[in-house]
């Protein structure tokens, strides 16, 4: 009999004790309708609602199940990467705990993969759950990184998806600190394919993202991805140095030809406000990508593991 081919599933979980317990028998089931020998692999992102004591319990009941501890909350992105750090097997899939990434679909990923695909990821065909607003942006968001990034970012994709080895081996060389990992996924390339998939809402708990957090990771995104804002600084920078010389010289033709009785404070006040704008506006957008060149040039670790399970 030949050997089945192998798959992790990894899944990151931050004060998910509601979910995980529900999530666990339906990814139970649903491995069990694929011809693989999976693992699952739960990677507790320094939870405070116990977690993982909730995991302890699927992992003492099921020998496929093992855990990851960090030690403290490092963020979706780096507990995915720690997860698949250490993934073993031919291929790996991501999900989220909270079940708005069907397990019931990862047949349907696994056939892809035997068909020859690298990556095989999950394409939103609705959301539902989502905030009219939370929709509107996330559209904005992919078409803006879209128009900027030199690797094309798949829209409406999450991290829902399965990695083949050599995929994953790619992906693991990507070792820098401000992870998008959406990014980074299209970034290694390959023979990629879609599945089309309704993404319901949460089966419990509520959402670990504000505002703030996808504001920030929308920036990450952007900086990671594109040095088009540099360059539309630079731009700018020189749009405006060339009208403020033609004003400049206009000013001066001006006064030699008709002299200048004192007046002109609204023209002063008005060019020295723009040009104090757009200076302050360059210099911010250079102060994002300094800040992020200072931080990857401290080569700290991605993320401290508390312990594992089973123990070694
Ligand atoms: N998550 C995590 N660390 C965090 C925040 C979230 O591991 O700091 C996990 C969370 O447990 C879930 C997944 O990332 O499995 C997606 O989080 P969430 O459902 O809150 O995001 P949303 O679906 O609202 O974008
Ligand atoms: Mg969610």
């Amino acid at each position: 009999m030949p050997i089945p081919p192998s798959l992790t599933v990894v899944i990151a979980a931050y004060n998910e004790s509601e979910a995980l317990p529900l999530l666990h028998p339906r990814l139970v089931q649903a491995l069990a309708g694929t011809p693989v020998d999976a693992r699952i692999l739960y990677v507790d992102d320094g939870s405070r609602d116990g977690t993982w004591d909730a995991l302890q319990r699927l992992a003492e009941s099921d020998p496929r199940v093992s855990l990851l501890r960090l030690s403290r909350n490092f963020g979706k992105e780096l507990a995915l990467t720690a997860g698949l750090d250490l993934v073993e097997t031919d291929a790996a899939l991501v999900l989220d705990a909270d079940g708005q990434d069907p397990p019931e679909l990862i047949p349907a990923f696994v056939e892809k993969w035997r068909e020859g695909f690298d990556v095989v990821y999950g394409t939103r065909s609705a959301r539902a759950g989502e905030s009219w607003l939370k929709r509107a942006t996330a559209n904005a968001f992919y078409r803006v990184i879209n128009r900027l990034s030199d690797t094309p970012i798949p829209t409406d994709t999450g991290d829902f998806r399965l990695l083949s080895r050599r995929a994953l081996d790619g992906l693991r060389q990507l070792r820098e600190r401000q992870r998008f990992m959406k990014g980074l996924f299209a970034w290694v390339g390959y023979p990629q394919a879609a599945i089309l998939y309704e993404r319901g809402p949460r089966i419990a708990g509520g959402s670990k993202y504000n505002y703030w957090r996808l504001w920030n990771l929308a920036l990450e995104g952007i900086t990671g991805f594109s040095t088009v804002p540099l360059r539309a600084a630079t731009y700018l920078g020189l749009a405006t140095a060339l009208s403020a010389f033609a004003y400049g010289g206009w000013v001066i033709a001006k006064t030699l030809l008709w002299g200048d009785p004192v007046q002109g404070w609204p023209t002063t006040m008005a060019v020295m406000l723009f040009l104090g704008g757009v200076q302050l506006v360059a210099l911010g957008i250079i102060g994002e990508y300094l800040g992020r060149l200072y931080l990857e040039a401290k080569q700290r670790p991605l993320y401290l593991v508390r312990e594992r399970w089973p123990r070694d």
